[in-house]
């Protein structure tokens, strides 16, 4: 049969391709957004501490994720994005580049929707971490350097005929900032009775970059008045690209922080939704770890405690200026994943950190309100 007005073949009205087949696609999205409901509102802590005057402490407490850090979400997230646009289906290998977390709770979801998965490491990724990623039925693929996940990543995801999940490009895109109970909208929601419910400050570090652009861009589309500081930690490329404005800038060595700290700016860092950014020494994140580990009578991860460094640093900032409100950031993961480095004496000999007068800094701070700038090494 021909067309009557183009006289070119019609299309057969028997034998339609067979509708591409929707039933993974609606199971699958079932079961994630099941977890989502039994895992979103994670607690808002609040901590006392008699030192500071004025100001009240927030942190929202990611560690209690099913997978034990902040990187629940974002999985949950890229996997939805990647199903929802069609990369993802049943029996699709999924690949990705890590420090560690993220592999983790992907490891988790890909079990949850029978899925190969693979994650790509840097050989010093703690032994925790590894174990966690095999149990829930993952593969770990080493390399070097953390400089070498990207592209091993991508090749062993071409050679599978897989999805790359690609966290450090699509942090930024997979989470609705807009809201759908992102981190940000949870937090301003747990907020609300409270004395201050709109913090001065969010405080937060970057690893993907994706939560600081979560956080940032919501301040924005609700009109808060937020601001949030980015902190970053030694070995690490974002501080420089803040400050000068180059996004082609590197570091060398890899971060010690597990989490945070990039060789390169990750595409996922969204640099003008940040309001402020400070650098730390290593030696302050991990005392400051110690310190809010001893308070909470539970230990945090590293980058939690950089986190809480930048958090004192501009509680001080605030009580110096005679400024009262409230400050929030985030315990990321928990201290049970790193107890043979942060917590093992050795370890920080052996990489020649010295917490000591950090800690007697954050205590002093945490119980007078005096907070010791000269102590420090210079952060800006
Ligand atoms: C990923 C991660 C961060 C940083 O979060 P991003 O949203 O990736 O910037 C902080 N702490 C830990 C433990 C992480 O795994």
């Amino acid at each position: 049969m021909t067309s009557p007005n183009t006289g070119l073949p019609c299309p057969p009205l028997t034998g339609l391709q067979a509708c591409s087949d929707h039933t993974w696609v609606k199971r699958a999205i079932g079961i994630l957004q099941g977890d989502g409901r039994r895992s979103a509102d994670t607690h808002l802590v609040n901590p006392v501490f008699r030192g500071l005057k004025g100001i009240s402490i927030y942190l929202k407490d990611e560690s209690t994720h099913p997978t034990g850090s902040l990187k629940h979400r974002l999985a949950r997230s890229l996997f939805l994005y990647g199903i929802c646009n069609g990369r993802i289906q049943q029996g699709t290998t999924l690949v990705e580049a890590s420090s560690g977390s993220t592999a983790v709770s992907e490891s988790y979801f890909a079990h949850l929707l029978d899925l190969p998965f693979i994650a790509v490491m840097p050989k010093s990724t703690s032994r925790q971490k590894i174990e966690a990623i095999e149990r829930f039925g993952g593969r770990c693929h080493f390399v070097e350097s953390p400089r070498e996940v990207y592209e091993v990543a991508a090749r062993l995801a071409a050679e599978t005929g897989g999805y790359y999940l690609d966290q450090f490009t699509f942090a930024e895109r997979a989470t609705d900032w807009r809201g759908n109970n992102n981190i940000a909208e949870s937090i301003f929601d747990q907020m609300r009775g409270e004395a201050h419910p709109v913090p001065r400050w969010v405080v937060m570090s970057a690893g993907t970059g994706g939560t600081s652009a979560t956080i940032g861009r919501y301040i924005r589309y609700r009109d808060f008045d937020t601001r949030l500081c980015v902190v970053d930690v030694e070995h690490s490329a974002f501080y420089e690209a803040y400050t000068t404005g180059n996004p082609g800038a590197t570091c060398a060595h890899p971060s010690r922080i597990e989490g945070i700290g990039r060789p390169r700016v990750e595409p996922s860092f969204i640099p003008g939704v940040v309001d402020h950014m400070i650098k730390v020494p290593d030696a302050a994140s991990i005392a400051a770890m110690h310190v809010l580990s001893d308070r909470l009578f539970r230990r945090v991860g590293g980058s939690s405690g950089t986190n809480f460094f930048g958090l004192c640093w501009i509680a001080a900032n605030m009580m110096k200026a005679g400024e009262e409100g409230s400050l929030v950031s985030l315990i990321c993961d928990s201290g049970d994943r790193y107890t043979s480095t942060y917590y093992n004496p050795d370890w920080l000999k052996q990489n020649d950190i010295d917490i000591a007068p950090y800690v007697a800094l954050t205590e002093t701070f945490l119980d007078t309100g005096e907070f010791r700038l000269d102590a420090l090494r210079p952060i800006a």
